[in-house]
């Protein structure tokens, strides 16, 4: 039975995850991919368990169903800046500091040296 798991594991997972944001019940699931819901559920379990999916319980047509959701994972882009000197800031230094807002005539936005110290420092 260990290996059958393992052979649909990521099939289901799969499944979930073409599911998106309707989700799918265990018995749908389980009648989708012929497997029984004791082994589905099996399965369901080790996949919550690496956090790869969510049951939840939502409403349909006024009764409460239990359906499983894949978590989505976001590779947000990463920008990584060094902050080693922090008194490098202009704003620290800046003669503006007080009038500078956004929406006033002065304001981050448009400031070119706000802009040239951050693209100093992204890598
Ligand atoms: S954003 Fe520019 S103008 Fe505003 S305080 Fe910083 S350096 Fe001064």
């Amino acid at each position: 039975m260990e290996s059958k798991i393992s052979t649909y594991e990521d099939l289901i997972h799969q499944k979930i995850i073409e599911r998106g944001s309707q989700g799918i019940s265990q018995q749908e699931l389980a009648k989708s991919v012929g497997l029984s819901t004791r082994e589905l559920s099996t399965i369901v379990k080790r996949l919550i368990e690496k956090k790869l999916i969510i049951k939840k319980s939502i409403k349909e047509n006024g009764k409460s169903i239990v359906k499983l959701f894949a978590i989505q994972v976001f590779n947000e882009p990463k920008i990584l800046i060094e902050l080693r000197n922090i008194s490098d800031i202009p704003c620290f230094s800046c003669k503006f500091l007080y009038k500078c807002n956004n929406g006033a005539h002065v304001n981050p936005n448009s400031c070119s040296k706000l802009s040239e110290w951050i693209l100093s420092i992204i890598r």
